[in-house]
């Protein structure tokens, strides 16, 4: 009998890529892993290694990187295998990894890849062999090489002065690379404004664009850069590149609102925004091969409607000029769709110039826009300028029936979940602006309420695209 149905019960369509006595590694696609609970529904494809030992089934999920992703436990000694519990599990590429029974990450994780030792791999998969088995001679085991794959990654997230930047769906086959930092608005939950401001020119994106590649490369030497990677344009708004150029270009006249600004930080001779974009593929030409790899990037709603729609198009297009051969996964941070919200946060743009924006983005060629929103911020509610009580939960079921009816079919929702704990937060709360949660999980039925109102009103056919595991993300990761 299969080793994957002794340890879980059952089977599922997929490749064995290699096998030992107790072990079995398999290749699922995306499509046969839906109901696999402890994924949450994830469609990306993915390494299965099932151990059975003499009183355990274990199951050990692996990304396409070759990167531990999870370990669970089954209990086989019923007439009937059953999942049991999670042993180990990360939610990112940040290497935040939780050990549920004690026993430390590394001996888990040891575990596992001398399991994968053992196993013998199929004539055909020589590639993924030399993947898994993959160790310099610096490290040891391919435990200590995985785990200082992570702190490596650091490198490409950290701002000069020393502050995690902010990567949403950060995965393990992403390359983020670092073109600017800090913002020049002030939305009040942010970090980001408190950093030193900076727009790189082209000759500092590349030498990143050389030092990601690099990192890539040292720790993936026999998985060369594809489409399967993805990009991560890492600067809060990509808009700013492009807004500030054209203010050159103008030589400081006649100026948009944030064309004026931006020319105000002193900063020249930075690269137009399709120019970063063409500096991205040129510097990873293997994610245009066969299909367009995904390349993510942030923008503002402020900023997509004060640059003209041909800018927005040249990013999308990048170097064939083909819709999607540039960035192609535009993130937008609407936050709120409650305009009394929105004032609060300081993000002062209105729904009606939110859903402007983001039908700039579908005309301009995104097929996919991924929208941020923050559910938990204000707590049970917030007093306003003029003294009147704005209640969450209303705010965030508004918000939902807001945004059903301005998404794309093939738009995502991301929500962040908040808990007001900290310190800007805990400062409004002292003032007695915020009415804080009596218990943080009080925000669950925030969530709840926005999930549910947003899918009994969204056009949508096939399944809702609503992910709510970005802040879990964000709050886990140890830097
Ligand atoms: S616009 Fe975005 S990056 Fe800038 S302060 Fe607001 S949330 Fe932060």
């Amino acid at each position: 009998m299969e080793i994957e149905r002794q340890v879980t019960g059952t089977t599922r369509p997929g490749y064995t890529v290699a096998e030992s006595e107790n072990a079995q590694l398999k290749y699922l696609h995306g499509n046969n892993l839906e109901e696999t609970s402890f994924l949450d529904g994830s469609g990306d494809p993915r390494y299965f290694l099932y151990i059975r030992e003499e009183d355990k089934g274990i199951l050990a999920v692996i990304g396409l990187s070759h990167l531990v992703e999870s370990v669970h436990h089954y209990d086989i000694s019923g007439e009937k295998p059953s999942y049991s519990h999670p042993l180990l599990s990360r939610a990112n590429a940040y290497g935040n990894f939780r050990s549920y029974n004690g026993r430390s990450v590394d001996e888990l994780m040891d575990y596992v890849n001398n399991n994968i030792r053992h196993l013998r791999f199929a004539p055909d998969r020589e590639q993924e062999r030399n993947c898994f088995l993959d160790v310099h001679s610096e490290y040891q085991s391919k435990t200590q090489q995985d785990l200082a794959r992570f702190g490596d990654a650091k490198k490409l997230y950290t701002s000069e002065e020393g502050e995690p930047d902010i990567i949403p769906e950060f995965t393990d086959l992403m390359i983020p690379v670092k073109a600017g930092q800090g913002c020049i608005r002030a939305c009040i939950y942010c970090d980001e404004k408190r950093k030193k401001f900076r727009l790189y020119p082209a000759e500092k994106i590349r030498r990143n664009i050389g030092i990601a590649r690099d990192w890539w490369n040292k720790h993936h030497p026999h998985r060369p850069i594809t489409h399967e990677n993805e990009l991560f344009i890492n600067t809060p708004d990509i808009l700013y590149f492009e807004l500030l150029h054209s203010a050159e270009q103008k030589q400081g006249r006649s100026l948009g609102a944030f064309e004026e600004r931006l020319y105000r930080t002193g900063i020249r001779g930075v690269p137009s925004a399709g120019e970063v974009v063409r500096l991205m593929r040129e510097g990873f030409p293997g994610t245009l091969e066969e299909h367009f790899g995904k390349m993510y990037f942030f923008v503002g709603t402020p900023t997509t409607l004060e640059v003209p729609l041909s800018s927005l198009e040249d990013i999308c297009k990048g170097v064939l000029g083909r819709p999607g051969a540039g960035a192609n996964r535009p993130y937008i941070g609407f936050e709120s769709l409650d305009d009394p919200t929105s004032e609060f946060l300081n993000k002062d743009e209105t729904a009606a110039q939110k859903k402007e924006a983001l039908d700039k983005l579908h005309k301009a060629g995104f097929p996919k826009v991924k929208i941020i929103m923050q559910l938990g911020m204000t707590g049970r509610g917030f007093y306003d300028k003029k003294g009147d009580f704005n209640d969450s939960l209303e705010a965030a079921a508004g918000s939902a029936e807001t945004l059903a009816g301005m998404l794309g079919k093939m738009d995502n929702v991301q929500i962040s979940v908040n808990r007001v704990l900290d310190p800007c937060h805990q400062r409004k709360i002292a003032q007695g602006m915020i009415i804080p949660f009596e218990d943080p999980e009080e925000v669950q039925e925030h969530v709840e309420v926005f999930r549910k109102t947003l899918f009994e009103r969204w056009h949508k056919t096939d399944r809702p695209s609503v992910e709510d595991d970005y802040i879990v993300a964000l709050e886990n990761h140890q830097i």
